[in-house]
């Protein structure tokens, strides 16, 4: 039974600041659409002050609906800040504190569980493979469609466009087909009346900044803000699309999960610092002819994100970090600022420095760094003026609240660390390896991001370097950097996967070797030293290294899928077949895994399999040339020449140097 409210507005107007009064469950029975821009930093929007006209539809929806003007994320990470917002909690509750390394253990309610629970049929469409099924936040979902694109070996930059995000979800809401073929989560039960979640992710803006045209010629100079463009006219056709029934009694809410420094504070990216240019992102909520618009002046955060919609929509909420922003948005008074907790932790996981908490509360930031600063935002936006040691109240005012939030941190949810047995057998081929997560050091004003940031440029200009296809560039910068802190343990497995980017395999390994043996090993390193002595051929090294770490979390999917790799090579079809279907059933939209698993079935003469599981591969990622290649090979067993040659041909394009997609085609058309 839907109870719409009349919204009253004495106070306001249309577009203007001013309370907008909406009762709880005022929007009970209403759809839910949940849009997350990826790296949406709050001044391009045009509402929030971008000058560059970049954002037509966000700044329409905005006028139409609710605007909050400061709204801020928890962690400048895609992973971590995603699961804030799903989750209501901080990263210190939910567990989740960076990407890769972290999954969301699902023991904490979720927005989509509770919209579920209340019968929603729900669905998420995400556009990188830092949001795979795999990092746990498919949790509550029916359909969680994580299909990205391309085939490059760096998952961090694996992707797909919005309009390939979108169009599955449009057909999902409309109910036109099932979005997702290769899930092995529940379908949907497709009943036309049931009301639907659905969230979106659009990874454009997120570096490379590389918009399809017309953005790519029009904003040739500024081609991040080319990717916002894009994506802002990709939601506007989604919605055009949508319009009219679709449309009608859905809740709209659209937010980013963080901004991009773009050189603000030296920072080129995000994820080190935590200054306004990454933490503040937009916050729209629409809903028109139920919600007045109006701008919001009172703070919001993104773990109120969940706690809002729920109390919008009439669903009883579950404890959470955050709190509902109705109340806020109806100009209820005597509501006072709970603060916003933050961190960027990547670093101090990364590479050991000190780790970069804060809060802000009442337009007055702290970030507790072995250098501290405080800022007052209204006075001074740009953070430009470190306060911190004339404003002492102030700063003590905000490290106690600070001190509460960490005394209430709930265990993380990391990958687990080397567990002794695993690194007593790493010891044996002479690879140091601590077992226990870095204890806790003083950190000195040396390990001060703010005095380091010059090293994380590097990072970035080698990063940069390699996506042009530049790998030579990378290593100079990488080697750089290690030469300058040598105890920067990323930049080893980065040196490494740029050495072999550039087919210098055997000084990739060297350089991991070295700093295994140095007591630079990490999961993430020791994983890369396997995949490398595999490719070098030396399988039972490879599997030596491997191993253990696959043993002692088999929810590091990627180590698994190197070890099968590893099986393979070394003539252990059964054992590789398990680890493969290992990663398949947690991840079951792993395109890589499928290629390899058809592979192995090939080369056992298994054509049936092979063609079934390299056919799911291609149909998930298309760009697999590897896999195209690999079909061409089953077809042409089967005697089916046409067919053959159709795919080594798709191969070709997508690979012009794969040779043995060329000898396959030369040898039919001979
Ligand atoms: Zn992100």
């Amino acid at each position: 039974m839907l109870v719409m409210l009349a919204v009253l507005c004495g106070a306001c107007h249309r577009g203007s600041p001013g309370p907008s009064e909406v009762a709880s469950g005022a929007l009970r029975g209403f759809n839910v659409l949940l849009v997350t821009i990826d790296t949406l930093r709050a001044d391009r929007v045009g509402v929030y002050g971008g000058a560059l006209g970049l954002t037509p539809t966000l700044d329409r929806l905005a006028g139409e609906g609710l605007r909050f003007d400061v709204a801020h994320a928890h962690v400048p990470m895609t992973l971590p800040s995603h699961t804030t917002i799903m989750t209501g909690l901080y990263p210190v509750a939910n567990g989740v504190h960076d990407n890769g390394s972290f999954r969301f253990a699902g023991a904490k309610p979720t927005l989509a569980g509770e919209l579920k629970r209340a019968g929603y049929r729900t669905a998420a469409f995400v556009g990188a493979f830092v949001l795979d099924a795999r990092f746990g936040l498919n949790a509550g979902f029916d359909v969680y469609d994580d299909r990205v694109q391309g085939a490059s070996a760096n998952l961090e930059i694996v992707q797909r466009t919005a309009d390939a995000v979108l169009a599955p979800a449009a057909d999902w809401i409309l109910n036109r087909q099932s979005p997702n073929p290769q899930s092995s989560i529940n379908q949907q039960s497709a009943i036309s009346n049931q009301h639907w979640f659905a969230w979106v992710h659009l990874y454009d803006p997120h570096e490379p900044y590389t918009p399809p045209e017309p953005y790519a010629s029009r904003y040739s100079q500024d081609p991040y803000s080319g990717e916002i463009a894009y994506a802002d006219a990709a939601l506007g056709r989604f919605l055009g699309r949508l319009q009219g029934s679709a449309l009608d009694r859905t809740l709209v809410v659209v937010t980013s999960d963080h901004g991009e420094s773009l050189g603000d504070h030296g920072e080129r990216t995000h994820g080190l610092f935590a200054y306004e240019a990454t933490l503040r992102v937009p916050l729209i909520v629409w809903a028109p002819g139920s919600i007045t618009p109006a701008v919001v002046s009172a703070p919001a955060r993104l773990v109120d994100v969940a706690p809002t919609i729920l109390d919008l929509v009439g669903v009883s909420s579950p404890p959470f970090d955050g709190r509902s922003l109705r109340p806020r948005a109806s100009g209820e008074p005597s509501l006072d600022d709970p603060g916003s907790y933050f961190e960027a932790l990547n670093a101090t996981l990364t590479r050991n420095w000190a780790p970069l908490k804060g809060i802000v509360r009442d337009r007055v930031k702290l970030v507790d760094l072995p250098i501290p600063e405080l800022y007052d935002l209204a006075a001074d936006p740009g953070e430009q003026r470190n306060v911190y040691a004339s404003q002492r109240e102030r700063a003590r005012d905000l490290e106690s609240r600070l001190d509460r939030i960490n005394a209430a941190a709930q265990p993380a949810s990391a990958l687990a660390p080397v567990d002794a047995d695993a690194a007593m057998r790493l010891r044996s081929l002479g690879y140091v390896v601590s077992t226990a997560p870095k204890p806790a050091r003083a950190y000195t004003a040396a390990d001060d991001p703010k005095r380091l940031v010059h090293l994380n440029t590097m990072l970035d200009d080698a990063a940069a370097a390699l996506g042009r296809g530049d790998a030579a560039a990378a290593v100079g910068t990488l080697q750089a950097a290690i030469d300058e802190r040598p105890d920067l343990t990323i930049a080893y497995d980065r040196l490494a996967f740029a050495l072999r980017a550039a087919g210098r395999t055997s000084e990739a390994v060297a350089v991991l070797d070295r700093a295994a043996r140095g007591g630079h090993a990490d999961r993430a390193l020791l994983r890369s030293l396997g995949s490398g002595l595999r490719d070098l051929g030396d399988h039972a090294r490879a599997i030596a290294v491997l191993e253990p770490l696959a043993r002692e979390d088999a929810s590091d999917l990627q180590t698994l899928d190197a070890l099968g790799q590893a099986y393979a090579r070394a003539g252990r079809p059964r054992d590789a077949e398990g680890a493969f279907k290992r990663v398949l059933d947690a991840s079951p939209n792993a395109s890589v895994t499928w290629n390899n698993l058809g592979s192995l079935y090939l080369s056992e003469n298994r054509d049936a399999d092979a063609l079934a599981a390299l056919a799911k591969a291609v149909a998930i990622n298309p760009d697999l040339a590897g896999a195209h290649n690999g079909l061409g090979v089953a077809y042409a067993r089967r005697g089916d020449l046409h067919r053959a040659a159709e795919e080594w041909k798709k191969a070709l394009a997508l690979r012009p140097d794969l040779a043995d997609a060329r000898a396959n085609l030369e040898k039919i058309t001979r």
